[in-house]
């Protein structure tokens, strides 16, 4: 009979390290909960966007609703966002590619408010990453429009404000993030609960897509 230490000294030779499970839905990254989560490629276009629409789709819900264009008593789970709304004092575009004088690399911001009345231009970015890379999608978003933004200012004479919306896909947000959301108008904690509940809600059809739930 094995002692203690004799049984710890054999167990190395006993169990040999299993070779990496691939993910069943890509077939080519190891299943992990950080990939099943927010970096399978196979998901991107279809649970992934869906989540990102959620999310997105309560800012635009709110900015709809602030401006008059729905009730009071619409609901962000049900809303659909039109591509284009517009009246005298706003303009608010969804998923449109912007054009400018210039080539850019990134032209499509999620959602761009016009607002003629408060003379300011909007760029908002939604993101649900993996937990950990919440603080770089941030930094990533801010960046990426910088140029676009530069052109919108010279072309509109109006300043152009980035909002990067980034949560995590179980609701972690960076110690940045309320700062970033303050400029979004009229924003309220409200809206940042049903920002958060919405990136939830996307993370369950996640997991329902892929029958882990
Ligand atoms: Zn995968």
């Amino acid at each position: 009979m094995f002692t203690q230490s004799r049984s710890l000294q054999y167990l190395p030779f006993r169990i040999r390290p299993s070779p990496p499970e691939f993910f069943r839905l890509c077939g080519e990254h190891e299943e992990s909960v950080v990939h099943l989560l927010a970096a399978c490629p196979s998901l991107a276009a279809t649970a992934y966007l869906y989540r990102h629409n959620l999310v997105a789709g309560v800012v635009h819900w709110h900015l709809m609703r602030l401006h008059g264009f729905l009730p009071g008593s619409s609901c962000w789970f049900t809303h659909r966002p039109p591509a284009v709304v517009e009246s005298s004092a706003v303009k608010i575009l969804w998923d449109f590619s912007l054009q400018s004088a210039s080539h850019h690399l990134s032209n499509h911001p999620d959602i761009v408010l016009f607002d003629y009345d408060l003379k300011k231009i909007y760029f908002i970015e939604i993101s649900c990453p993996a937990d950990v890379n919440v603080p770089s999608k941030e930094q990533e978003k801010l960046q990426k429009y910088q140029s676009l933004a530069h052109d919108y200012h010279l072309m509109y004479r109006m300043p152009v404000i980035i909002i990067p919306v980034v949560v995590g896909c179980t609701g972690v947000v960076s110690s940045n993030c309320i700062t970033h959301l303050r400029r979004i108008p009229d924003f309220s904690n409200n809206l940042f609960c049903t920002i958060q509940k919405a990136a939830i809600i996307g993370t369950v059809h996640v997991l329902r897509c892929t029958n882990v739930i």
